[in-house]
């Protein structure tokens, strides 16, 4: 197989900084050029920090997918950027593999048309530890015996959205299976605003934020005299490159876009 050529969106930031290094270490995967905020016209291998890497910096994205040959593009930007990004990069016939969180479910659905119509493939996952994933599916089957749950997630306080894209996937693939309805006493008041956390169906999702963690979430589950949690922890931001990795290789197969790492494993 021929060597896929990548584009990464936000290569100083911390998980673009490790995708490079992921790239370099991989034979499967060749950086082909990096969109980053700052640095117009220099080289990856310029930049203090960074991987050694040769692949030129554009700051405008529709330039670099003019310019550069690739097959794949790689965002771990911001929400607005991550979204304009993957529009772009759809348009120019370039495949994306977004790990950016925080897109409303319309620029889902839209990316998701414009995918079919160009019959491309795109991943977006919310969350590329494959331990996050099983997390996330042992949930919806914990779920079906357990509809009261509550889940708590918890990131560094850098993160720009809340709740995070792991927690809302996990709230989506538990309403498959648990009847919206209320939990906690019918009367219950809160006292200061937003102590019972954000309201997904009756089911309660809890943000965290703190200097020190990195992305972790617990989904706790309450029946008759028990409780069932099912936890997960990112304790550093390398347990998501062998997602990102199986991503850029499994996109160059799909033809649609695909929300959630869950659909390319096994
Ligand atoms: P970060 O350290 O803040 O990095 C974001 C980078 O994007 C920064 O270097 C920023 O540049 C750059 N950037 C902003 N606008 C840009 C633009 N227009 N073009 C190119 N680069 C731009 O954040 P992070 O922790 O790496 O996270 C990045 C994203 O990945 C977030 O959405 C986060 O929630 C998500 N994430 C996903 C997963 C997953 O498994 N899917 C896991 C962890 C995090 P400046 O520094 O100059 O602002």
């Amino acid at each position: 197989m021929n060597s896929i050529k990548v584009i990464v969106a936000g290569p100083r930031g911390k998980m673009g900084t490790e995708a490079l290094r992921m790239i370099k270490n991989q034979s499967s995967l060749t950086l082909a050029a990096c969109i980053d905020r700052k640095n117009d016209g220099m080289n990856i291998i310029d930049i203090d920090g960074l991987p050694d890497l040769d692949a030129p910096i554009y700051t405008d994205a529709f330039t670099c997918l003019n310019d550069v040959e690739a097959d794949v593009l790689i965002d771990l930007t911001t929400p607005e950027n991550g979204y304009k990004h993957t529009k772009l990069a759809l348009e120019h016939g370039v495949r994306p593999v977004v790990g950016t969180t925080g897109f409303t479910a319309e620029q889902l659905q839209e990316l998701t048309t414009k995918a079919a119509e160009k019959e491309l493939g795109a991943v977006i996952a919310p969350n590329f530890a494959i331990g996050a994933v099983l997390m996330m599916q042992f949930s919806k089957w914990a779920a079906k015996h357990f509809p009261d749950v509550e889940i708590i997630e918890k990131h560094h306080d850098q993160k720009l959205d809340a709740p995070s894209g792991t927690a809302l996937k996990t709230a989506e693939l538990i309403k498959e299976v648990r009847q919206p309805h209320k939990q906690g006493h019918e009367e219950e008041k809160e006292t200061i605003q937003g102590a019972r956390g954000a309201d997904e169906d009756g089911m309660r999702i809890h943000s965290m934020r703190l200097p020190g963690l990195v992305a972790h979430q617990e989904v706790i589950f309450g029946g008759l005299g028990e409780t069932l949690t099912i936890k997960h922890d990112s304790i550093h931001r390398e347990s998501f490159m062998s997602g990102v990795k199986l991503a850029a290789e499994k996109v160059m197969e799909l033809d649609v876009l695909v929300y959630g790492l869950e659909h390319l494993l096994d």
